[in-house]
C-alpha cells in the first residue's frame, strides 16, 4: 500500500513569515531536506497541504503562490528530491474577497487536501504521516485517518525549535 509524508508548508517545510509568497522571504527549516530524503528513500510520496488565505484575502496572487511554488519544488529537486505534489487552499470564510468568501472542505482543519492525496496517490491513510506547526494540521489530519501525527511548536511557531526539531526526526523516520 501506498504511504505519504504530509508537510504543512509555513512553518514546516519553511520558517514562518507572515504571508511568505516570494523566494526572497523563505529560509528552510533546518534539515527539512534530510528529513525528506529520508522519507522517499523509505518509499512515502512527499504531499504539501497549505492553507493560503493571503491569496483570498488579496496580500498575493494565485500566479505568485504559483512561482513560489516552482521555485520550492526547484530547490528539493536541485538536492534529489520530488515533492510529489502541493494542494493549497486560497479561501477564507470571514475575510476572503469575492470567490474567495467561502467555507472551504479543503481549509485545514477540513481534510480536502489530504484526502485528495489519498484519493490520487492509492493511499493507506493509516501508514501515512502529517508533520504541522499548528492544531489544525493535526485536526486535518485525524479527519483523514492519518495513521501518525507530529506537531511541531503547538502555540507560537519558534523557528529555532522546529529547526531542532526536524534535524533529529529524519534519523527516526524508518520507525515511524
Ligand atoms: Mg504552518
Amino acid at each position: 500500500m501506498n504511504r505519504a509524508l504530509f508537510l504543512d508548508r509555513d512553518g514546516v517545510i519553511n520558517q514562518e513569515v507572515n504571508y511568505a509568497h516570494r523566494p526572497d522571504q523563505i529560509v528552510f527549516v533546518e534539515g527539512i531536506f534530510d528529513l525528506c530524503h529520508a522519507a522517499q528513500n523509505l518509499g512515502y510520496f512527499l504531499i504539501v497541504v497549505t492553507n493560503q488565505a493571503g491569496i483570498g484575502r488579496g496580500y498575493y496572487t494565485e500566479a505568485q503562490f504559483h512561482h513560489l511554488t516552482q521555485w520550492i519544488d526547484y530547490q528539493f529537486k536541485d538536492r534529489g528530491i520530488l515533492l510529489h505534489e502541493t494542494y493549497f487552499c486560497p479561501d477564507h470564510p470571514d475575510h476572503g474577497l469575492g470567490p474567495y468568501k467561502k467555507e472551504s472542505f479543503d481549509r485545514k482543519p477540513h481534510p480536502g487536501m489530504i484526502l485528495k492525496g489519498i484519493e490520487k496517490y492509492g493511499l493507506s491513510p493509516e501508514s501515512s504521516l502529517m508533520i504541522g506547526d499548528r492544531e489544525t494540521d493535526m485536526q486535518a489530519a485525524r479527519a483523514a485517518c492519518i495513521g501518525t501525527k507530529l506537531l511541531l511548536c503547538p502555540e507560537k511557531p519558534q523557528q529555532t525549535d522546529a529547526d531542532c526539531w526536524i534535524t533529529g526526526l529524519h534519523q527516526g523516520m524508518e520507525y515511524l
